[in-house]
């Protein structure tokens, strides 16, 4: 098969041809139909994750259709299109036997620690743990698009954040991640300011539905949140990953606010300065979010359709498998607002 592969950190990415894939006993593999492009992608070629094994073919946002499915596997079979959480849960572990799956002991995540959706073919394990079937009127390119994005943005707004209707959340960094959140928290009816450094994502923030945008390069991002919500926001949600936005994030809550961290923290940012002593007097909450379980998928498709969410809006950008040697190393310094989705292999 055609794979996009690199055999060295931050080294060169070549289209090359591979050996195809076999399932697992308990995997399946699945002809790639669409991939996102994520920075997590970028992070996983920069030497960030430490599950990687070189040569490595990277790629987690995927939909498609299985083709093979290893003897031990009984609820999927060829032809079906579905798409699949990027942490994979095993489906035997304690966590994974309490429902949460997002930080199973034994994770598959395609694209890390195995290799992953560019290119034609993906191997997936533990396939009845973590398929998902899309619903008929869900094509492969909006079912890539949810990728790690929507659905972590969904578990952090909804599972941890708790954010309704009457409360204001605020996004810090308008990426994939950060412009899921808006939409999410404007499907619960929530007020949503939106903080970026680029007036081209702030634009593109308000036009998904965000009530406030801040551009961050030119205002004190802190005083604003707090002016314009009232004394602090409810909920805020650091979707970057970066020590200011992770700050300015807690910052920026009202008493007994919940801080979501969803942006990976990576090499100098990886511990940015928490400021304790008001975490303890204003009774903040710190919470991370990764990912989210399979099982959670059905709600989530209900919740999209509910609220006529338009997943197609978000991705602004679609792309051979040939073009991703030359995308993603440049994709932390992109200032382009949306997704990128490979649909062609
Ligand atoms: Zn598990
Ligand atoms: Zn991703």
């Amino acid at each position: 098969m055609k794979a996009a592969i690199y055999n060295e950190f931050q080294g060169p990415i070549s289209i090359a041809s591979v050996s195809d894939p076999n399932p697992s006993e308990f995997g399946v593999v699945i002809k790639v139909e669409a991939s996102g492009l994520c920075l997590s992608d970028w992070h996983g070629w920069m030497g960030d994750d430490k599950d990687i094994v070189l040569p490595h073919v990277p790629g987690h946002e995927l939909a498609g259709t299985v083709m093979t499915a290893g003897k031990k596997v009984k609820n999927w079979s060829e032809g079906q299109r579905v798409t699949v959480p990027f942490v994979g849960g095993c489906g035997s572990c304690s966590y994974c036997l309490s429902g949460n799956q997002q930080v199973c002991d034994f994770q598959f995540q395609p694209g890390f620690t195995a290799w992953g959706s560019f290119a034609e073919y993906v191997a997936i394990d533990y396939a009845d743990a973590n398929l998902v079937a899309l619903p008929d009127d869900m094509n492969f390119l909006e079912a890539a698009g949810l990728g790690c994005r929507f659905i972590t943005a969904y578990r952090g707004v909804r599972e941890q954040g708790k954010l309704t209707s009457d409360q204001t959340l605020a996004v810090h960094g308008c990426g994939g991640v950060g412009l899921s959140a808006i939409q999410i928290a404007k499907g619960i009816g929530a007020k949503v300011i939106a903080i970026d450094i680029s007036d081209e994502k702030c634009d593109f923030a308000k036009d998904l539905g965000a009530d406030y945008t801040i551009n961050g390069s030119k205002n004190d991002v802190v005083q604003a949140v707090k002016e314009l919500s009232g004394g602090g926001v409810h909920v805020s949600m650091d979707a970057l990953g970066h020590t200011i936005t992770c700050l300015n994030s807690i910052l920026g809550l009202r008493k007994r606010g919940k801080h979501i961290q969803v942006g990976l923290m990576t090499s100098s940012h990886a511990t940015p300065p928490i400021p304790m002593p008001l975490v303890v007097a204003n009774e903040l909450e710190i919470l991370g979010s990764h990912g989210m379980q399979s099982h959670k998928y059905g709600e989530l498709f209900d919740f999209i359709k509910a609220t006529g969410i338009n997943l197609k809006k978000m991705i602004t950008e679609t792309l051979a498998l040939e073009e991703v040697p030359i995308h993603l190393p440049e994709m932390y310094r992109s200032n382009s607002a949306g997704i990128t989705v490979i649909n062609s292999f």
